[in-house]
């Protein structure tokens, strides 16, 4: 194996300090860490090498070795399993790593709490998809700006490393007591805010926040059947904060109106309209169908106005199955309200039929009633 270039890794000089150092393998942490890059082998063998790194030179006499001897001295001189290369040969230092410089970003179960009160605000926003992407759910790219670590001063929110000096008022324990009769109290230091150094000099992009405006580009996956204002959770791709602890994106759907297809959960709901003779004689009519392509339905003769057919599994996608909803087809009748002489004839002769087949019947029901009551 060849031998491993730590500072490089983390892209830092040979007499960082440790600020620059903790700064650097945070922005890189964040960049490759596996939850922003899934699949991605290259982020994974990358976000590896950085951790190595950092266990190392964050370590002070794990540095001082390193950089007398290199690699081989830390293999001889840390029995503990030294260090394989693999990321799960040094996994029992994770949590310290993590622990110290993003405040269990990664959490563990026990440091829950604190991570929900301390990382960044979640941010909400909309994403607007058609009616077919609603059916057949689809990835989409959706960008926009997050508060992210600030790239001039890594999140120190300071000029440089000289800038950063411990609080006065806490001396750099973040929490300062006073005492009310025989009773003493600690509350957090109102200087630092618990931080325990204070700024002297702020970094200038940032104005000391340590976080600035950034825009943010991610595919999300949107599952097929979601319906208009479901909302979909992001983890980890919401505000971030000083301390690279993240938020979560909530994204509400919103379907976008169709020409066609009106829905009703996982229903769709289209109309035809057939002309007066076809609604008395019967017909066939075309229904386009969300996936792409047509169906043909059959009319029988005699359908009325606002009669609703069903096609069944050929309306919406449910979410979380394989199952469609039905298709419901209301056929609308036209009736014509401009007609030719001709129409307007075999309209009256067909008034004219009716009303004979009407008092034939009126007689034959008088004759059934004459039989009965005389
Ligand atoms: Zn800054
Ligand atoms: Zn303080």
């Amino acid at each position: 194996m060849a031998e491993k270039d730590y500072y490089r890794t983390l892209g830092v000089s040979r007499n960082a300090t440790e600020e620059e150092i903790k700064s650097a393998f945070r922005k890189l942490a964040l960049k490759y860490h596996p939850d922003r890059n899934p699949d991605n082998k290259e982020a994974e063998s990358k976000f590896k090498e950085i951790n190595e790194a950092y266990e190392v030179l964050s370590n002070p006499e794990k540095r001082r070795i390193y950089d007398s001897y290199g690699e081989e001295g830390l293999k001889g001189g840390f029995g503990q399993g030294g260090f394989s290369g693999g990321f799960e040969g040094f996994s029992g230092d994770f949590g310290d790593i993590f622990g110290d410089v993003f405040e269990s970003f990664f959490g563990d179960a026990s440091s829950k709490s604190r991570r929900r009160s301390r990382r960044g605000e979640d941010l909400k926003f909309s994403i607007e998809i058609t009616l077919e992407e609603a059916f057949s759910g689809i990835k989409k790219d959706f960008e926009y700006e997050r508060m992210d670590i600030c790239d001039k001063c890594g999140g120190t929110g300071a000029r440089s490393s000289s800038s950063v000096k411990k609080c006065p008022t806490c001396g750099g324990r973040g929490r300062v007591q006073y005492s009310q009769g025989f009773f003493a109290f600690t509350q957090t230091c109102p200087k630092c805010r618990g931080e325990g150094k204070v700024i002297t000099d702020p970094c200038s992009a940032c104005s000391g926040a340590g976080v600035v405006n950034k825009k943010n580009k991610i595919t999300v996956k949107i599952p097929h059947g979601v319906d208009d204002g479901n909302i979909l959770r992001v983890s980890g791709m919401g505000d971030i904060n000083r301390d690279g602890d993240a938020g979560d994106l909530y994204l509400e759907i919103k379907i976008k109106h169709h020409n066609h297809f009106e829905r009703n959960n996982s229903d769709l709901l289209y109309s035809v309209n057939i002309d007066i003779a076809d609604a008395v004689l019967g017909t066939e009519a075309e229904v386009p169908l969300i996936e792409g392509g047509k169906t043909r339905i059959k009319i029988p003769a005699g359908t009325q106005h606002g009669k609703i057919m069903r096609i069944s599994e050929k309306g919406m996608s449910i979410a979380n199955s394989k199952k469609r909803g039905d298709m419901l087809v209301t056929v609308k009748v036209n009736i014509p309200t401009h007609l030719t002489e001709e129409q307007k004839e075999l309209f009256i002769k067909l008034k004219e039929s009716f009303k004979k087949e009407e008092e034939k019947k009126q007689k034959d029901d008088g004759g059934f009633f004459k039989k009965i009551f005389n």
